[in-house]
């Protein structure tokens, strides 16, 4: 966004409570790598220029790709500057921060929408005796006891952490609810590609049925390893990772409860992978790629077990950890701004949020499916930039006249 102003020539500053990168220096686990691709990784005038175009960077590299671009972009970051409200004010906005206050026309909300670990309520019932930590504090096994881990949420943050934990030797469970299976590689190229070539990552807010569902959908089971394998449940299954239904709720004396759902929520999951690759082959047979990689193919069904655990006693189970991969929410405490919903979301239509003059970034199916990855915010800043732009110079002859 700072980017897509500097070229309309528009005075701005960006505040940053921590470093540039703040999310992925400090709420990442360490072996984190994009499950996008690095071409894939394309910032306005900054994209991929090393020589492995389909590798997945690491979490070093990610830091260092954001970290450059805001210096060769000479980005007008102001770092530790933590904004502690935002109030509308009859010429604008007054922003306050623990670094002194800033009086602005127009504002971008890009905080993140991942600054909060969603944790259902019965979580407080976990026993004492067992850790309880958010995919946001994980970092690597070493920080878990010995002893069995109990990993809830199967989308693509839990896959990689029950695969790692699992390999460090600990038993691991797996709590599964609503989640989309995606092979990593498709007829010899990243889904990531064909999603992206077929139009699949531009489709727009304002072209989707249900937008307020779309943007509830969880990421794709996907993840960025050097071999590029798909790490579904059959994956999780084949290397010993148990697979349990969506943890429903927990009892006073510590058992965990799951629902009966597995089956049907893997079958659901077969079924949207099923119409998203349907979707694809009926695209490369469009344009002709029907005879240029691999022959169009479908993985085999999720493998459940006939009858799933309904309930599980965490500590006779030698349960040690919990951790929640269970998805995230927005942190907008310090907004003074009536412009959240019900449910604590920004009200917006594309980013244009309901108070004149105010905007959001980066927030999940924005203005495009791709919204909330990297790939996403240049399309978005873009787009916002030109409105904002209109809003400055309409205020001005507004006052003028
Ligand atoms: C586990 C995980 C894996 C991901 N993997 C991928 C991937 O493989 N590929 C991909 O494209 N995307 C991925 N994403 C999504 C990616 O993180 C987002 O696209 C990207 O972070 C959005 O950038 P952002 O700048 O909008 O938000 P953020 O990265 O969240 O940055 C928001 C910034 O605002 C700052 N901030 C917040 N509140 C305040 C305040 N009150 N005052 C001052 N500063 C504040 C924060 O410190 C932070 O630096 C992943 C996300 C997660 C959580």
């Amino acid at each position: 966004m700072s980017r897509c102003l500097a070229e309309r020539a528009i005075d701005h500053v960006v505040l940053e409570r921590g470093e540039v990168a703040h999310t992925w220096r400090t709420e990442r686990w360490d072996s984190l790598r994009l499950l996008t691709p690095n071409w894939q990784s394309r910032l306005p005038g900054f994209g991929y220029s090393g020589n492995d175009p389909d590798g997945y960077r690491t979490l070093p590299e990610v830091i260092n790709f954001i970290a450059s671009y805001a210096r060769v972009t000479g980005a007008p970051v102001r770092t530790h500057t933590t904004v502690t409200s935002l109030r509308s004010t009859e010429a604008g906005y007054l922003v306050r921060t623990d670094q002194g206050d800033w009086r602005c026309r127009a504002v971008v909300v890009a905080s993140g929408t991942c600054n909060i670990a969603r944790v259902p309520t019965f979580a407080s019932l976990v026993p004492p005796s067992i850790a309880s930590l958010t995919a946001k504090e994980y970092r690597n096994p070493n920080q878990l006891a010995d002893g069995g881990v109990l990993v809830v949420g199967a989308s693509s943050s839990g896959t990689q952490i029950a695969s790692e934990v699992h390999r460090s030797g600990r038993p691991v469970i797996l709590s599964v609810g609503e989640h989309i299976r995606a092979p990593r590689v498709y007829r010899g190229k990243d889904l990531e590609w064909w999603m992206d070539a077929a139009g699949v990552l531009d489709e727009r807010y304002d072209e989707v049925y249900d937008i307020a569902r779309a943007r509830r959908v969880p990421s794709l089971q996907l993840a960025g390893t050097p071999d590029r394998s798909t790490l579904d449940l059959n994956a999780l299954t084949e290397i010993g990772v148990k697979l349990v239904g969506r943890l429903a709720g927990m009892t006073e004396d510590g058992k965990a409860q799951f629902a009966g759902s597995l089956r049907n929520m893997c079958a659901l999951s077969d079924l949207k992978m099923g119409r998203l690759l349907d979707l694809i082959d009926k695209w490369a047979q469009e344009n002709g790629l029907d005879d240029t990689g691999e022959p169009s193919y479908r993985l085999p069904a999720t493998r459940v077990e006939a009858a799933p655990p309904l309930g599980l006693d965490l500590a006779a189970g030698n349960i040690k950890t919990i951790i929640w991969a269970t998805g995230y929410r927005p942190d907008y405490s310090w907004l003074e701004v009536p412009a959240l919903d019900r449910k604590g979301m920004m009200r917006h239509d594309g980013g244009v949020v309901c108070s004149p003059g105010m905007y959001l970034i980066g927030s999940q199916f924005l203005r495009r499916r791709k919204s909330a990855l990297i790939d996403g915010a240049g399309d978005d800043a873009h787009d916002l930039s030109v409105h904002l732009a209109s809003y400055l110079d309409n205020r001005v002859a507004r006052v003028t006249a």
